[in-house]
């Protein structure tokens, strides 16, 4: 309930333009933000991902949005995505970008996002850059998946994301080995009836486990994406870490400890970065996901 009020906050028009608006609190909220967030420009996006390269890192970045309904927006969108592809390639930055597909089109239509990712993915190709989709609410699940597949078979530079905690994703995994591009494991960020889905449990950690399973087994490309460290702990005892296709991905500000604890052992290590003026939603999300951040970010306020 906690995790379903912060989100309906955080894409609340009102609540937005009030803290928009307010001179006292978005710079506060922005500061307490910068634990996750880069910024709000390109720029900020930009010189942390070199810095975390220069450390050793691989980097995924995104452009902070969803469910853009507006179709112009969708256009500017993607437009600031084709210009992060282009200052990254002009950077020989061979590394990945995140996106959601509402943000570009899906909410609008799945043609809409189509295209959009098509001429994304062309570009992307052109400077080696990885092009990794999200994945959103299950009622979007087919369609990220269709359009995913119909993009990768032209473009294998484009990868998807899967939901351990969706009873579908080891039929869509059994499904998506048979294509190119990438795929990133994660438990899942949505609240989802239980008929679909199942809750953080020891469960899922195995359902986690088996799918990472599925795909190493098939020898296929994977990000495994968590902060779990008894379930990360698994997967170095199974030997899973150390193999040249599989990464582990967390997000910029989460367990920065622990990822540099797998760096030291020299496995595949990549941080999730954003930037945006959307970083209201990603802050919101964060704490809906894990409840402890809101005392960081009052204690970030109360002490600036
Ligand atoms: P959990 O069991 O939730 O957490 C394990 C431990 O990690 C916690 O006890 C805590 O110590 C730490 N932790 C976890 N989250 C946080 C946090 N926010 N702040 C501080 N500590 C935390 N979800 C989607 O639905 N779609 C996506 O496309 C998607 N992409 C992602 C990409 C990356 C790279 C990552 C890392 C996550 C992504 N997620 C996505 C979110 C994911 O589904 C989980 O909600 C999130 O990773 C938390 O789950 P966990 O695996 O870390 O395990």
């Amino acid at each position: 309930q906690v995790s379903q009020a912060l989100k309906s906050i955080a894409r609340n028009e009102h609540i937005k333009s009030y803290i928009q608006k307010s001179n006292e609190l978005y710079p506060l909220l922005l500061q307490a933000a910068q634990r996750f967030v880069t910024g709000e420009h390109k720029k900020d996006g930009i010189v942390t991902a070199k810095e975390l390269i220069s450390r050793g890192y691989f980097i995924s970045l995104e452009y902070i949005g969803e469910n853009t309904t507006d179709l112009e927006e969708c256009r500017k969108a993607k437009n600031e995505f084709l210009n992060l592809i282009e200052e990254m390639g002009s950077l020989s930055m061979k590394q990945t970008i995140s996106l959601d597909l509402s943000h570009i089109g899906l909410a609008v239509n799945s043609e809409t996002a189509y295209i959009q990712l098509l001429e994304m993915a062309k570009k992307a190709n052109l400077y080696g850059i990885t092009l990794m989709i999200s994945m959103e609410e299950s009622s979007k699940t087919s369609d990220i998946l269709d359009i995913y597949k119909k993009t990768t078979e032209q473009y294998p530079n484009v990868g998807v994301t899967i939901q351990a905690h969706l009873y579908r994703s080891y039929n869509d995994i059994q499904e998506l080995i048979h294509y190119p591009g990438k795929i990133r494991v994660v438990k899942g960020a949505y609240q989802e009836p239980v008929d679909i889905a199942m809750s953080r449990s020891k469960e899922l950690n195995n359902r986690y486990l088996k799918l990472v399973q599925q795909l190493i087994e098939a020898d296929h490309s994977v990000s495994i994406a968590t902060h779990d460290e008894m379930l990360i702990q698994e997967m170095e005892h199974r030997q899973y870490l150390n193999q040249p296709h599989v990464e582990m991905e967390m997000l910029y500000g989460v367990r920065p400890d622990l990822l540099r604890n797998l760096k030291r052992k020299e496995y595949n290590c990549k941080v999730y970065l954003t930037y945006g003026k959307e970083w209201y939603l990603y802050l919101c999300h964060r704490i809906a996901e894990y409840p402890e951040n809101l005392y960081s970010v009052v204690t970030d306020i109360i002490n600036p």
